[in-house]
């Protein structure tokens, strides 16, 4: 039996009034551009629900790929169709129900009857649908409440709808109906994690990342990109900031003291990443911070670097274990490229042994001293180069630079 057509079933509908129409239209913006390419595919979003059709079978297998990954969808099934007639009703219900594993499973028929013209009444409908599909498929049973199988049917004036097996979408609220925040991107296993959970949320990123060549590579820069595009995949365009790190960095190194110098540094970071922030109207800014997984990951220590603004800035990871992160990150196809070998800027700077209890009045002593720190906070804000991410295909790194 062949079917051309999604039905999508929208995530957290607890949101009412004009939210949810802010909602739906950004959920039909995310999904159409999720499926750009795609040309037999038509989007349909009506208040309840979203009809995508495809006539294409190539295409249709595409969108089954990509759709799982669009924030602000509860679950999506394949929808059947069929003229309103008993016989075909039968043959198109047994199909459906068929899609799914049967041995041993619980099931319902549930009948939406919109022609009111049509012969039977619904619970006549489903006595005779449910019958039928019981005497063909062997190893059901009916269960009313919480069935593994719920065949939906939707007779209609002219045609009948009906759907069974149901594909869980990736929950979460549509990237964009929760505003803009700026994620700092490392090449590490942790932030790509956090921009995920953010988006999820349903908040947009722009990303924001520091190098410091020649200490850090292309290749760790190639890196931070396909990061970044690997998120795309889950809402849409993404605007990367490479920040010139080295000179400031040099110059902390230089005149800051081992114990303090990872703290300035990543002050250094987060007054650069408010800057950026707020040209580009975000709201707040995000880490892949987790408490107490390095020195600079203490209280005392996130107290020292938040000193530098009043800015939101949000954590995902914070009470997560590592492990809890790793997982993520491998379902999310993150992990694989992160743990490629080439240093960030933090890596190579790190100082033996930073502290984990740093005294703020100590750090702004030190930083004190070196005089053109605004200076050099201007320029990396202003000398920064922004890549729109996804790249097109045929534009690779290379040509950028
Ligand atoms: P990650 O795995 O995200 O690199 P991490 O466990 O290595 O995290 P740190 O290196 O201490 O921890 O970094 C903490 C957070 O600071 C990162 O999650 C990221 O948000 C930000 N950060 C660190 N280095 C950079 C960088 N070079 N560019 C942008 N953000 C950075
Ligand atoms: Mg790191």
């Amino acid at each position: 039996m062949m079917w051309n057509e999604l039905l999508v079933r929208y995530g957290e509908l607890t949101l009412k009034g004009k939210n949810r129409n802010v909602f739906i239209r950004q959920l039909k913006r995310n999904v159409k551009a999720a499926l750009h390419g795609l040309e037999s595919v038509e989007i349909k979003a009506e208040r309840d629900r979203m009809f995508l059709t495809a006539d294409d079978a190539n295409d249709m297998a595409e969108v089954m790929e990509r759709l799982p990954k669009v924030f602000g969808i509860h679950s999506f099934s394949p929808v059947m169709k069929c003229a309103p007639t008993m016989e075909d009703i039968y043959e198109t219900a047994l199909s459906a129900v068929r899609q799914n594993e049967t041995e041993g499973k619980s099931f319902k028929v549930e009948i939406r009857r919109t022609d009111k013209e049509f012969p039977y009444i619904s619970g006549e409908l489903q006595q005779m649908i449910g019958g039928h599909v019981l005497r063909n498929i062997e190893g059901l049973h009916v269960k009313m409440k919480q069935p593994d199988i719920l065949l939906h049917v939707d007779i209609r004036r002219h045609e009948v709808l009906l759907t069974s097996k149901v594909y869980q979408g990736a929950g979460g609220m549509p990237v964009g109906s929760s505003g803009k925040t700026l994620l700092m991107l490392s090449g590490g296993i942790d932030s790509p994690v956090a921009g995920y959970m953010m988006m999820k949320r349903g908040v947009q990123i722009d990303a924001i990342h520091f190098e410091s060549p020649p200490f850090t590579s292309e290749q760790a820069k190639q890196k931070v990109i396909d990061l970044a595009e690997k998120l795309c995949a889950f809402g849409g365009n993404i605007r990367l900031h490479v920040i010139p790190f080295t000179e400031l960095q040099q110059k902390i190194a230089y005149k800051i003291p081992d114990g303090e110098s990872m703290t300035s540094t990543r002050r250094a970071m987060m007054e650069i990443a408010d800057r950026v922030r707020e040209e580009i109207g975000a709201q707040g800014i995000v880490t892949g911070e987790s408490l107490g997984q390095v020195a600079s990951q203490t209280l005392d220590s996130l107290t020292a670097i938040n000193e530098v603004t009043s800015t939101p800035v949000l954590r995902p990871l914070i009470a997560l274990d590592k492990l809890e992160i790793i997982d993520i990150a491998q379902k999310i196809d993150t992990y694989e490229l992160s743990i490629q070998p080439f240093e960030d800027c933090c890596t190579i700077f790190t100082p033996a042994k930073p502290r984990t209890k740093p005294k703020l009045k100590r750090v702004k002593h030190f930083e004190a001293l070196i005089e053109d720190m605004d200076t050099l906070i201007d320029a990396a804000v202003e000398n920064r180069y922004v890549y729109k991410l996804p790249l097109k295909k045929e534009e690779t790194f290379t040509d950028l630079l």
